[in-house]
């Protein structure tokens, strides 16, 4: 069974006193999370404050994004070995956002998740269609092509320590998620090509989560599926009492078991 995994992604929201506030506040709510893994990625800027707050928790931290190389001339940026100094063990790769504010392309997200991979960080895939890429029946060629530049080159072993999270474009920060059918289908497509990729065996040990607008309301029914290992929570995960409770139901889920 895959643990089920809730990630918070705050973007570019918090100060360094709000996110320590917004830190203490997770961590104390959710004092010894069983049957569920939680990480929360701040902005770059309160990684430092939040690893201190995290202290000693199983809420681990994660990073919105790295660049590919170790260290260099590239203004601006962060490296992963940056990102381990500071406790992080996760990184975001390739969300929607940067591919489209940032342009980044498939061939810098792979070199991405080979760097986090190289480094010992888990590297979290993001892939997902646009709402005109969804109406002109292209979801599965987009996140196909997505998934398969991705990893491209990567050997199975690797493919095992990665996470996906399926995002839909339209559902980010919309209000209007996916169905839990939609997820699921979308889902399964993609462990279907996880497993032409690396192996059966692989594709069903790597979890992939849904992301679009999780709030504690839907999260019952997305968890549920037998294809969503968990949640990329953006909106909901920068009020402490909602993200919490979308912890405790991928905690119940994760408990009691699907099918
Ligand atoms: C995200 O940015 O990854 C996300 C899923 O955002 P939201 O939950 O706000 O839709």
């Amino acid at each position: 069974m895959r643990t089920p995994l809730v990630i918070g992604n705050w973007k570019m929201h918090g100060t360094v006193v709000e996110a320590r506030a917004l830190t203490t506040a997770i961590r104390d709510g959710l004092k010894r999370p069983r049957g569920v893994q939680v990480v929360v990625c701040p902005p770059f800027t309160a990684l430092a404050a939040v690893s201190e707050v995290l202290g000693g928790s199983p809420i681990q931290l994660g990073a919105q994004t790295c660049h590919h190389e170790p260290a260099g001339a590239h203004t601006g940026e962060v490296s992963v070995p940056m990102l381990a100094e500071l406790t992080c063990r996760w990184t975001l790769v390739g969300h929607s956002e940067r591919r489209k504010e940032i342009g980044e392309s498939d061939e810098v997200i792979n070199l991405k998740v080979r760097a986090v991979l190289s480094h010992g960080l888990t590297p979290v895939l993001c892939v997902g269609e646009t709402g005109d890429e969804r109406r002109q029946g292209l979801t599965f060629n987009t996140v196909e092509g997505q998934l398969r530049a991705g990893l491209a080159g990567l050997a199975g072993e690797q493919i095992a320590k990665t996470v996906l999270a399926y995002e839909p474009v339209w559902a980010i920060g919309t209000g209007a998620n996916a169905t839990p059918a939609q997820a699921a289908e979308v889902q399964g497509y993609l462990r279907g090509l996880l497993s032409e990729l690396a192996s059966k065996e692989i594709a069903q040990t790597v979890r992939i989560l849904y992301g679009g607008s999780v709030k504690a309301e839907n999260a019952d029914a997305l968890l549920a599926e037998p294809e969503v290992d968990g949640a990329l929570v953006g909106g909901a995960s920068l009020n402490a009492q909602a993200f919490i409770g979308i912890v405790r139901k991928a905690a119940r889920v994760g408990t009691a078991g699907k099918e």
